[in-house]
């Protein structure tokens, strides 16, 4: 899925929590959005797996949230929407589509890492690859809740999410090319820090 797919789920999330604890809106949502991208930070190191834990990411998660529960401050409600965010992230990935530099081809099997099972999890392609229709599908619904719900400049944000997600998915596969060009003319001592996949 997209970045900017996991930014909406986060503001999802966030706007989800913030009907429970209003009173920790302003905190949720950025806690919610910053968990909901910082596992793609692995992009150029082991994506989808050095920062990526569809099953520990909940082992994690699930006592801080308890925390969160028994002692809400905004320290505790932050780090636990964070945690979990960053869960769902990994989760989300699972339905999307094979690590790949066309990931529409369908030609990978390894959608996430799962450091519990020590083992690449399938694609479930429900979103057949990131920067599909069915993504961008997906970021507009995400998007209805935090625009509707949360006030500016939340709604704001979202717009401006979804605008970016319209531009990636109209030029995604250009993209690829590019990617694939730069990725042969980098020289030599750059090469190890370019993803494998580029080089497709
Ligand atoms: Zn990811």
């Amino acid at each position: 899925m997209m970045g900017t797919t996991h930014a909406l789920a986060g503001a999802f999330l966030g706007a989800a929590i913030a009907v429970v604890a209003p009173e920790f809106a302003a905190v949720v949502v950025v806690a919610a959005v910053a968990g909901s991208v910082a596992p793609d930070l692995d992009i150029y190191h082991g994506h989808r797996r050095t920062l990526h834990y569809p099953v520990y990411g909940w082992v994690v998660a699930a006592p801080a949230v308890a925390l969160a529960a028994l002692v809400p401050s905004p320290g505790t409600v932050a780090v636990a929407t964070f945690l979990a965010a960053a869960a769902l992230h990994a989760g989300m990935d699972v339905f999307g589509g094979g690590l790949e530099l066309r990931p529409w081809e369908g030609g990978s099997e390894r959608a996430v890492y799962s450091h519990y099972h020590g083992a690449w999890l399938e694609p479930r392609r429900l979103v057949p690859y990131d920067g599909s229709l069915h993504d961008l599908g997906l970021a507009g619904v995400l998007a209805v809740v935090p625009a509707a719900t949360l006030p500016e400049p939340i709604p704001a944000f979202v717009a401006a999410v979804l605008a970016v997600s319209v531009a990636y998915v109209a030029l995604r596969k250009r993209l690829a090319a590019v990617w694939a060009t730069v990725a042969r003319a980098l020289p030599a001592p750059v090469a190890p820090y370019v993803p494998e996949r580029f080089y497709d």
